[in-house]
């Protein structure tokens, strides 16, 4: 058996509307959702996501991939609010599972460079 010397993981997550339905503006409904597993979005069939709600979560959702710190608040924040200020969705962010990965398949960067020096 080869050993995979390379394989980092990610969380795979899951982003759902939360909150009162009733006071939400945009087109949002409580349930929707979406799933997010390395670089791969993936919607179910038919379900549409506000392109300003996905563009205020889009930053957030690759540190909350990661291993983050018991103490780190993104560890413990779940939820990002619709950049409506007038809307009362929530977007709850979970984390559902991990996924492995092989660096040499996802950058041709070599291993040992950390661009820290
Ligand atoms: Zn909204």
């Amino acid at each position: 058996m080869t050993e995979i010397y390379d394989e980092f993981k990610l969380w795979d997550l899951r982003i759902e509307v939360v909150g009162d339905q009733d006071h939400m503006v945009c087109d949002h409904k409580v349930g929707d959702y979406f799933e997010l597993s390395g670089e791969n979005l993936r919607f179910p069939d038919g379900q549409s996501f506000s392109i300003y709600s996905l563009a205020a979560l889009l930053p957030l959702l690759p540190a909350k991939q990661r291993m983050t710190d018991m103490n780190d608040w993104m560890t413990t924040d779940t939820e990002v609010a619709c950049p409506d200020p007038y809307c009362a969705a929530r977007f709850r962010i979970i984390r559902t599972g991990k996924s492995s990965f092989r660096h040499s398949e996802t950058t041709v960067v070599p291993l040992g460079q950390t661009g820290n020096e």
